[in-house]
């Protein structure tokens, strides 16, 4: 959803109201991650005496493979994110989002939040025991006898 906040950031006050859902078929890089659903995106975009404030929470389902022993599993994830939104900005500052043309591409947004949040490794669980290196077994069901 790309939202246009002309209107937003000319009256102090405005208010937009996020709650919708990111079709995760139209986003291209998803960095190989996989999602069950869209992403729920519930939040708001204030205009606070001039000051325009975006704070939503994103939640999501990831499909994904444990690293250590290959099962397939679904988490569910939800953030909650804050950013300031502004018209331009000189210099460079991680904390604000500059849209351009007063449009802000809420679902790149959301979308590259998310991915940020998420760890590199996805395990089924913390202590997962993974596969025995030699004969493959699931150490989380089985024992064998390659003596580790
Ligand atoms: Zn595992
Ligand atoms: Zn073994």
């Amino acid at each position: 959803m790309v939202i246009n906040l002309k209107q937003l950031y000319d009256i102090v006050g405005e208010k937009i109201a996020l709650n919708y859902e990111v079709d995760i078929q139209n986003l291209n890089d998803l960095k190989g991650y996989s999602f069950s659903r869209p992403i729920t995106i519930n939040g708001a975009i204030v205009n606070r005496a001039g000051v325009v404030t975006l704070d939503y929470t994103a939640a999501f389902t990831l499909h994904a493979c444990c690293d250590r022993c290959l099962i397939e599993f679904d988490r569910d994830y939800s953030f909650d994110f804050e950013h300031t939104v502004v018209r331009s900005m000189n210099g460079d500052n991680d904390e604000y989002v500059v849209t351009e043309s007063d449009k802000l591409d809420m679902d790149e947004l959301a979308l590259t939040d998310c991915l940020l949040q998420l760890p590199s490794k996805m395990l089924c669980r913390e202590d997962c025991l993974g596969l025995c290196p030699h004969c493959g077994t699931d150490l989380n069901e089985n024992e064998c006898d390659c003596n580790g």
